[in-house]
């Protein structure tokens, strides 16, 4: 197929006035999408491009599912609006279904966006040991390289200074650890206690004295900042530190719950029950915004010491509305009935597979990784020092990829140039040809940097 590019009135408007943040398809100019259906998006001009990067927004169910507009829309006529100081049907019926997803008992406080869901966990950790009688603990420990979230507490929980430096001070109370990274610092064989990444979370809480610390925030895989995958044990060591010290484990599912990683949720994988999740866009597969944070039972019971307009004093007005709730129920619905959970890990492996054996060789490439419908591919120039690949290299086998219309991402961070892993992660119902597309068009587009 061959890619016409855009122009006319459109681009000419957008580029007046729209304000767009970080260009998720740079290095090329913006694309003015028009329509989408499954994995696949066009453009006004019609060109279609097969979207790669769909499961970084989390499209899980893929794109132009009638039923969930529909959903959206019945619950609109019949009620569109109702605060989160009353209650309705779907948000109830959503709670219910979640505790069902997430196997534990928890309650759900719902919000619009991940950044939200963060900030409500933060919030409810420091009360919860408020309520305790350990008001002393406030400070939030979470990993370099991860990413939380726009807001001032969750970018101060963020790991990525590029992303902080000209919006500082942030929130203070944030502190990090090194996190795992298994192609660059390899730990297998070690014992959960003994892997140096869970010793640095131990560490931190020691010498920050675990008197002040309130939580530790993580993703089971590290996504926006490289796939960084943990080692055997990583998830249920800091389980048993955070246990020793006193404090919460929050996991934050924004990318890696619904089914990403082929699995429900990403600590799934890992053998551990988190106190709180956080969750987002895949909730409704980003067709409305709707998050929640999901909190154990006995830490919600903590709060009932106080006066009962007091049990904790944070509103969100659109969080948990009545069609984004819908919606989500739908959703939650069509992953059960299309079995996406396990077409994710099915899919996901034998991409994984088809990846590795066809360019694995490659001078570039420094590791093929992932876990379910999310891949990453690490190009460095060095295959045995493992320097990173220069960004700008990077970006051109995204854009070499582009021009075959298909949409891979890049993850990673511009600090000291990590910025140099392809991400890979689809609608959960692509369609097996399109996988084989992706490792051919991406194949070819490694071979104009070779
Ligand atoms: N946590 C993680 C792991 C994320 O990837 C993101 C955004 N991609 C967020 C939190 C913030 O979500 P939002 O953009 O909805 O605020």
């Amino acid at each position: 197929m061959v890619v016409t590019r855009q122009s006319g009135e459109s681009l000419v408007k957008d580029e007046k006035y729209v304000w767009h943040g970080m260009r998720p398809y740079s290095p090329d100019a913006t694309m003015v999408v028009d329509t989408a259906s499954g994995a696949w998006i066009t453009d006004e001009n019609g060109n279609r491009y097969l979207d790669a990067m769909a499961g970084l927004w989390c499209v899980n169910v893929g794109y132009g599912r009638e039923d969930l507009a529909e959903a959206a829309y019945e619950q609109l006529k019949k009620l569109a609006y109702v605060p989160m100081t009353q209650s309705h049907g779907p948000a109830i019926a959503l709670a219910e279904k979640l505790n069902e997803l997430l196997g534990g008992d928890y309650v759900i406080f719902f919000s619009n966006s991940g950044s939200e869901a963060n900030e409500t966990a933060f919030k409810i950790a420091r009360q919860y040991h408020q309520q305790k009688g350990e008001g002393s603990r406030y400070k939030i420990v979470s990993r370099y390289r991860a990413y939380h979230g726009n807001s001032i507490g969750a970018l101060a929980a963020t790991g990525q200074a590029q992303r902080k430096y000209k919006y500082e001070p942030l929130a203070p109370g944030f502190l990090h650890v090194a996190p795992p990274d298994s192609y660059r610092f390899p730990e297998s064989g070690a014992s959960s206690e003994q892997l140096q990444s869970v010793q640095a979370v131990d560490n931190a809480m020691t010498w920050e004295l675990s008197e002040t610390v309130a939580a530790v925030i993580m993703e089971p895989i590290i996504t926006g900042g490289g796939i960084l995958m943990p080692p055997d044990g990583y998830m249920k060591g800091v389980k048993k530190v955070c246990e020793k010290h006193g404090a919460l484990l929050i996991v934050d599912e924004v990318i890696c719950g619904f089914g990403r990683t082929g699995m429900p949720f990403g600590f799934m994988h890992y053998g551990v029950s988190p106190d709180i999740i956080t969750m987002a866009k895949g909730l409704t597969s980003a067709y409305l915004p709707l998050s929640a944070t999901a909190v154990k039972r006995e830490i919600y019971e903590a709060f009932k010491g106080s006066e009962e307009y007091d049990y904790f004093r944070h509103i969100n007005t659109f969080g948990g509305n009545p069609a984004a709730c819908a919606l989500a129920l739908k959703n939650l619905e069509i992953m059960e009935r299309e079995h996406l959970f396990q077409r994710s890990a099915k899919l996901g492996a034998q991409l994984l597979e088809s990846l590795r054996s066809a360019l694995s060789q490659h001078s570039l490439v420094g590791d093929v990784r992932g876990k379910g419908l999310l891949v990453g591919i690490e190009l460095v120039a060095d295959k045995t020092t493992k320097e990173p690949l220069d960004v700008a290299l990077v970006n051109r086998v995204i854009a070499a990829c582009k021009q075959q219309n298909v949409i891979i991402g890049k993850n990673g961070a511009t600090v000291a140039g990590y910025n140099n892993v392809l991400a890979i992660s689809p609608p959960l119902t692509i369609e097996e040809a399109d996988l084989d597309l992706i490792v051919k068009v991406l194949t070819v587009a490694l071979e104009t940097i070779k």
